[in-house]
């Protein structure tokens, strides 16, 4: 009889433990299952941009909002060919661009952009778009790289400028919303005009066009940034 008891009481020994192991796997196994989780989060975080650099530093606040030009935010989704994911470093230069496509507008050049994702054509995306109406497209945070002025890409913001024709010279529609949303950035980065450069300065490409070819049209560009800069700042 006491032999039977003992017996008794070992066998649930023997189950009380199986059992303090299993719950003990589980607590284990919910605790890498959350690990993973989070990881991946913190991953897709980084990703979006969600976490920048020491080394961007940006103006926030009312003051700056309050003479932000009107856009329409249509980020790209990451990716290796037009949304790199990397962060960039401190802005200290905006260049400007010419999409070297007569006629097209700012979205057409941004779902260009975004369809590099599916045809791996090329390397290529820009920060903003500015179109044919003078329309504004965001394609980029301006804490992450784009694909648009080759050695700069990693401390630059980049504006592609829709132009109607072959001349690459801009309607005044563009050349407004170049300017003023030029001018936003320059306050928003700490810059000045002359820190607006052409991609031409960065690689030698004839691009803008318009203000390789024409240098009073650039130093007018330029005049005109630092006179909208000092009317906003
Ligand atoms: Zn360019």
């Amino acid at each position: 009889m006491q032999k039977r008891r003992r017996n008794y009481r070992s066998g649930r020994k023997i189950k009380n433990t199986l059992e303090q192991r299993s719950v003990k796997y589980i607590k284990i196994g919910l605790i890498v299952l959350a690990v993973v989780v989070i990881a991946a989060g913190i991953i897709k975080l980084v990703g979006s941009g969600v976490f920048r650099s020491d080394k961007y530093v940006e103006k926030t606040g009312a003051a700056i909002d309050a003479c932000r030009p009107d856009m329409e935010v249509a980020l790209l989704t990451v990716n290796p060919y037009s949304r790199p994911g990397q962060e960039t470093e401190r802005i200290t230069g905006i260049v400007i661009h010419y999409t070297a496509n007569p006629g097209s507008g700012a979205m057409a050049n941004r779902d260009y952009f975004e369809g590099l994702k599916d045809s791996h054509e090329t390397n290529a995306s820009s920060h903003f778009v500015v179109g044919l109406n003078g329309e504004v497209v965001q394609c980029i945070p301006t804490w992450e790289v784009a694909y648009a002025s080759n050695g700069r890409n990693k401390d630059t913001v980049s504006i592609e400028c829709c132009h109607p024709d072959e001349s690459g010279v801009f309607d005044k529609d563009t050349y407004n919303s170049m300017v003023e949303l030029t001018a936003w950035l320059c306050l928003k980065f700490d810059l000045n005009e002359k820190d607006v450069i052409r991609h031409y300065d960065v690689s030698g490409k004839n691009c803008p066009k318009h203000f390789v070819e024409d240098e009073n049209a650039w130093d007018q560009f330029r005049k005109d940034v630092k006179k909208q800069l000092k009317k906003i700042k």
